[in-house]
């Protein structure tokens, strides 16, 4: 590809993250959670490289036909369920486990003709109010499960916490509580665990846990940093310095000219921009890395391009290297710039870049 911009996907950090978390939770399997394009890490490249994971969860159906498409025989969860009737005979085909989170999935399990029973994983609302039973239908719901024989008697609790990411938010406790008390006297499988739980609550360590990010090598945690926490960052965006202009004091930089040369400098053009995934919003002085050495974006981020003041770097060429976020730059930092998480940072990443795989 003729634009120099691409994402180079660390699949040693990936493994080395895998295994960071199973040391860190030894007791429990994993379901590795890879919706959204595995973050925007690639979803086969991603699932192939995590073999060791015990289950894989996904956003929807087209996400788990693309990983039995490539072979993948690890057991696939999907996160939402089947939205539709129809849905479950490729749920059915395709071997998956489902997540059953309102009383319409239960009524179309209920109906289907199916050829065997599905695992299915049920969904307690606990505080967050997104998915799942509220706590008063879950006996009602248990009822419908146990006589329905297009599911397994062997169905999972599961549970998603709201602010586990938060140092002491009390709704935490609320919600670990409130799930104990439904799962209390059942001997079934649970899971509880985002990545800043299995990080920051191990207790909700149990049978099961459901990290993403931190698989990614990035800190779930308002306020952290990948490195304190073992994890290597997977995902490196990187660039190309195409042009540099020698400015004067004054002299403004990029749309809307919003600003201006603090004194006589050197200012880099990198070809990498908004059409990229590169967040638009991230301000002047977002840090950049050029031939390693940290340098500030300066001006709007344009849709192929970026502006970077490099003073701190004087003697760059057109053509070395600039790193976006990822090795040496965490993309948590970025994303603080930028007034928004890392998540939608890596999700956001353009298929349009070269996609390079570093074993
Ligand atoms: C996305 C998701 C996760 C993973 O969350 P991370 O914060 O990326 O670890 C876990 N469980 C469910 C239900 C999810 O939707």
């Amino acid at each position: 590809m003729s634009r120099p911009s691409r994402v180079v996907i660390d699949k040693q950090a990936l493994k080395h993250n895998l295994k960071h978390v199973q040391s860190l939770a030894p007791h429990s399997k994993v379901m590795a959670i890879i919706k959204a394009d595995a973050y925007g890490h690639g979803l086969v490249r991603v699932a192939e490289t995590l073999s060791d994971a015990d289950a894989f969860g996904v956003a929807c159906l087209e996400e788990a036909q693309q990983l039995r498409s490539a072979a993948i025989t690890t057991p696939i969860v999907l996160l939402e369920g089947p939205h539709k009737a129809v849905d479950l005979a490729a749920i059915d085909k395709l071997k998956l486990e489902i997540i059953v989170h309102n009383e319409f999935q239960l009524d179309m399990l209920e109906q289907a003709e199916i050829s065997e029973p599905l695992q299915i994983w049920i969904k307690i609302d606990t505080g967050m109010h997104r998915l799942g039973f509220p706590l008063h239908k879950v006996a009602d719901v248990l009822n419908r499960v146990a006589n329905c024989k297009n599911i397994k008697t062997s169905f999972r609790l599961m549970t998603h916490l709201a602010t586990a990411n938060e140092q002491d938010n009390p709704l935490t406790q609320t919600q670990l509580e409130k799930f104990k008390q439904i799962c209390n006297g059942l001997e079934v499988e649970k899971t509880i665990a985002n990545s800043a739980a299995v990080i920051s609550l191990p207790e909700t360590n149990v049978e099961w846990i459901r990290p993403g990010l931190m698989l990614y090598g990035v800190s779930p945690m308002v306020d952290s940093y990948a490195d304190e926490l073992g994890l290597k960052p997977v995902m490196t965006l990187e660039s190309e310095l195409i042009s540099i202009h020698q400015l004067q004091q004054g002299e403004p930089v990029g749309y809307g000219a919003t600003w201006r040369c603090p004194e006589d400098m050197p200012v880099g053009v990198v070809a990498a921009g908004y059409g990229d995934g590169f967040p638009r919003h991230a301000k002047s002085g977002t840090p950049v890395l050029v031939n390693g050495v940290r340098c500030a974006l300066v001006g709007r981020a344009s849709m192929d391009m970026l502006t970077i003041d490099l003073r701190n770097q004087p003697d760059a060429r057109i053509g070395d290297r600039v790193v976006l976020w990822g090795e040496s730059l965490p993309v948590e930092e970025v994303a603080r710039h930028a007034d928004t998480i890392p998540y939608e940072l890596l999700c956001g990443v353009h298929k349009r870049l070269e996609f390079i795989e570093r074993e």
